[in-house]
């Protein structure tokens, strides 16, 4: 599983140039689950592209709100179920940081869409924490918002140190591999129904260091900012991915 994440970034001509860069690029021999995640203004100029022909590849929104209603400049779960999102990123540490967004409420976003579409939930420690070898508490600290959650598979969960976002900085393959499967076992061991899911790493994900990471055992595939801006790179991540699986 390949996701881009646009953030905050794009507009009508960077789209078209994106599809084109894309396409052009991508090898469409295997077909691991492809996730892009513009900002939601445009999810639907991106379902009306030459994307849509293809079965694998699937459009997502980058965060839900909690409700709907009185709610100015949010956006709902059931709106983007509207608009046939096949996945959402919850909690990624710029809502967090940005937005001060708690733990309770990426709960309650996990609980407004769990069932009904994939939920990325990203988690991650940040420099200082990372410093303090404080990484493992963190980690089981944020996870604790899927506990006794039903899941019916839904749930994918993006392993991102806040120091390595955007910054070229990145734990080491192997460090990584061992975080994953650190995730694996405690949503396993605390989720309802015992899921044990995918990990994606993300972090300065680039076309030169993807296959170190895509080599380990417990990395299921990754979660891109800027590195996905660009249609040409992003394809060839994914195709580097399907190579390496
Ligand atoms: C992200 O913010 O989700 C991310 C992975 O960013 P980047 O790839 O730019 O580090």
């Amino acid at each position: 599983m390949i996701i881009a994440n646009w953030k905050c970034n794009g507009s009508k001509a960077m789209t078209n140039t994106w599809v084109n860069n894309f396409l052009t690029n991508y090898d469409e021999t295997k077909k691991a689950f492809i996730g892009i995640a513009p900002p939601s203004i445009y999810i639907q100029r991106l379902l009306e592209t030459e994307l849509n022909k293809l079965a694998e590849i699937n459009i997502g929104s980058q965060d839900i709100d909690i409700s709907s209603g009185a709610r100015t400049g949010a956006i709902s779960s059931d709106m983007i179920l509207d608009f046939d999102c096949k996945f959402s990123i919850i909690g990624h540490s710029e809502r967090r940081q940005l937005f001060n967004e708690t733990n309770e409420e990426i709960k309650q976003k996990i609980l407004k869409i769990a069932k009904k579409t994939i939920t990325i939930l990203c988690v991650g420690e940040t420099r200082e924490e990372n410093k303090n070898d404080q990484t493992r508490d963190i980690l089981k600290k944020q996870l604790e918002v899927v506990k006794d959650i039903e899941l019916n598979n839904s749930l994918v969960i993006a392993y991102e140190p806040v120091w390595a976002i955007g910054t070229g900085n990145t734990p080491t393959p192997n460090n990584i591999n061992e975080i994953h499967k650190f995730i694996k076992d405690v949503v396993q061991s605390t989720s309802y129904n015992s899921e044990y899911p995918m990990v994606l790493y993300g972090g300065s994900v680039n076309q030169e260091n993807a296959k170190s990471f895509f080599k380990e055992e417990f990395v299921d595939g990754a979660l891109i900012g800027g590195a996905s801006l660009d249609g040409k790179e992003f394809a060839n991540i994914i195709n580097i991915f399907n190579e390496t699986n």
